[in-house]
């Protein structure tokens, strides 16, 4: 026994071991076709079907992103994850680890 529902007339109904495995949706003035077993597929992996099909998105403007660390085709971020900066904040925090690198050899000589 389990619950369909009915695209149609957007109603639930349960479905029992007694009733065929493909019939009309028992409300009178719909005439939908349930058919038990494209039922259950969609009940048991609704889940693992969103998994595959769900995109990486960039987390600053939303649109699609190839990979996990990429800058955005979009809004040219830099994407780390669910991290995201801007381009030229990347090339500020280059200046100033090149600047600390410098510092520290400079001292350590
Ligand atoms: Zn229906
Ligand atoms: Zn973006």
């Amino acid at each position: 026994m389990f619950k369909i529902h009915c695209p149609e007339c957007k109603k639930s109904f349960l479905w029992t071991d007694e009733m065929p495995l493909q019939g009309k949706c028992p409300n009178p003035d719909c005439r939908w076709q349930y058919n038990v077993h494209a039922e259950l597929r969609k009940n048991v992996n609704p889940t693992e079907e969103e998994q595959k099909t769900k995109p990486l998105l960039c987390p600053f403007c939303q649109s699609q992103i190839t990979s996990r660390i990429t800058i955005c085709p979009n809004c040219g971020h830099i994407v780390t994850g669910k991290r995201y900066f801007k381009k030229s904040w990347a090339f500020l925090y280059l200046c100033v680890l090149l600047i600390i690198l410098s510092l520290i050899l400079k001292y350590s000589n």
